[in-house]
């Protein structure tokens, strides 16, 4: 179905593939080929979508239609295709449409304006403002993936003296200059209110943060992003800022479509089951051996089963045929059956296939890493550099979040660690993001997504994240360096050896897509 999108995007009109007129080409994050994954959108698929996550308002805590909630949302820059479709995130397709204005914007605490602003930074401030000033309306806070929640807690750690300032005097910081923002603000910070800033002073200067949410907001019931899959990394740092709230997962979604829903919102994140929608799309299944990936290639095409086939308790790759013209497309997740709801399979996400990063929803894949390391392997060489090891990480205390680099470096010839020039770094940096992907690099001109960092490391220091992977229990033959650590201890073994930190100084280019 590829080249047919392309064809669209290069201005052949949308009837090449689907009767229904393409509104918009979403970008997936999911992309491993260097290329973004395009879909068409439709007015009609995006009100599926809507209707669906409509059911979801299934009151599973009781008073939680009596508030507001606190949803931390954002859009992402579009781009234009050649043909003028503008091209960009299934998420911010929604949030600009109808649909979100007339069925959900009502419910927040952030004025419309200010998760339109496309300055995630100014964003970030108002929605949390708005959210301090409505503190006792609130009854749920969440954003979609938990990521962004947590880089929302670094965020208020940075600013909570300068929102509790605005608070105190009743105006908005100077270098607030989005106007929708300004002008939404202006409705809800009228008047100074030193009460409520002493409070939130207090709570803030607390000696510990734990349970912090509860304490700002002590109407909220529950907390609502996504925490399965990749995001399972920040079950432990919401568990300790959200005070025993239950942290509820509700759907599974992509840029395919809306896949499953969570109809047990309240379990607990390691049993959350997802259903499938089947009215969403046509859905079959390969099933995965994971011992025996050779025998699975050979026998997948005749393997595939229906919905009705599934088998409990057994894993599959998940492939569906949409009515936004996607035919028997994989959608590269792993999921596993785990019951029924009627007829429908229940099941765990188990991972994704080619993720090895994620910074707030925006993947990228091991094999442009790869890439893009050896062409910075090459660069160094000119220097008499030589790459002992690599592995990367998602910098989230930073807005945007940004890709960090460990590298350990030695001088041909000596095990020293060598004398740098941060320019040969930094430009390593941007080698690096070339090679990203369409979406990450958009991302980052977007500024979505921070520049790269590459954190140097002592001498020997990968031979430590080894000894820490043996001690727990890993064969040292069959060690091999992990690509991604999200593991906390295996962090503080890098960032504790950290001789020297760089930053891209350039933004990545991105090409236009081929006619
Ligand atoms: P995208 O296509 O960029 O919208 O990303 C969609 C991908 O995000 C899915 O294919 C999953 O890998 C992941 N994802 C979405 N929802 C969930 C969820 N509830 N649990 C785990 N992973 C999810």
């Amino acid at each position: 179905i590829k080249p047919y999108i392309e064809r669209i995007a290069n201005e052949e009109p949308s009837n090449i593939i689907l009767a229904e007129t393409v509104t918009a080409l979403t970008r997936s994050s999911g992309t491993s080929a260097g290329q973004p994954k395009l879909m068409p959108l439709t007015y009609s698929e995006l009100d599926r979508r809507t209707y669906a996550v409509g059911y979801l308002k299934v009151r599973f805590v009781d008073g939680l239609d009596q508030g507001k909630r606190m949803q931390l949302l954002f859009v992402r820059p579009e781009i234009k295709a050649p043909s003028g479709l503008p091209m960009r995130s299934i998420l911010t397709s929604y949030l600009i449409s109808k649909n979100f204005e007339k069925h959900e914007s009502s419910l927040h605490t952030s004025p419309i304006a200010t998760i339109l602003c496309s300055d995630s930074k100014q964003s970030m401030y108002c929605q949390m403002l708005c959210a301090l000033l409505q503190r006792n309306e609130v009854v749920c806070v969440g954003s979609v993936f938990g990521s962004t929640l947590v880089q929302a807690i670094r965020f208020f750690e940075d600013y909570w003296k300068e929102l509790c300032s605005n608070i105190r005097r009743g105006q908005l910081s100077a270098w607030i200059s989005d106007t929708g923002c300004i002008n939404s603000l202006s409705m809800i910070l009228n008047k100074p209110n030193p009460e409520l800033a002493d409070l939130i002073e207090d709570i803030c200067n607390a000696k510990s943060w734990e349970g912090i949410i509860k304490k700002l907001w002590p109407g909220t019931k529950c907390i609502d992003a996504i925490v399965t899959g990749s995001m399972a990394q920040y079950i432990p740092m919401l568990e300790f800022y959200c005070g025993g709230l239950p942290l509820v997962s509700k759907y599974y979604a992509s840029s395919e479509g809306l896949l499953g829903i969570n109809l047990k919102p309240l379990s607990k994140p390691c049993d959350t089951c997802y259903t499938l929608v089947p009215n969403m799309a046509y859905f079959e299944f390969l099933p995965v051996h994971e011992n025996n990936e050779e025998e699975r290639s050979k026998k997948e095409v005749i393997e595939v089963v229906d919905l009705v086939n599934v088998k409990l308790g057994q894993c599959y790759e998940l492939v569906v045929t949409t009515f936004i013209g996607l035919y028997r497309y994989k959608v590269g997740d792993i999921l596993k059956v785990t019951g029924y709801h009627n007829n429908a399979p229940q099941f765990q996400f188990v991972r994704r296939k080619d993720a090895f990063l994620s910074i707030d929803s925006e993947k990228t894949a091991e094999d442009e890493l790869a890439e893009g390391i050896l062409q910075a392997k090459l660069f160094v060489g000119q220097f008499q550099l030589q790459l002992v090891d690599y592995t990367s990480a998602v910098g989230i205390s930073l807005i945007p979040g940004h890709c960090i680099l460990f590298w350990e470096l030695k001088m041909e010839g000596s095990s020293k660690s060598p004398e740098l020039s941060p320019s040969i770094i930094e430009e390593c940096c941007y080698i690096v993001e070339q090679s990203l992907n369409f979406v990450y690099r958009a991302s980052r001109m977007g500024n979505s997504i921070g520049p790269l960092e590459i954190r140097m490391v002592k001498h020997g220091t990968f031979d430590a994240l080894m000894d820490f992977s043996v001690s727990k229990g890993s064969s040292v033959s069959q060690y091999k360096t992990p690509r991604c650590i999200k593991l906390e201890e295996a962090l503080k073994i890098l960032n504790s050896r950290v001789v020297g930190r760089y930053f891209s100084q350039q933004l990545p280019g991105y090409k236009k897509l081929n006619k």
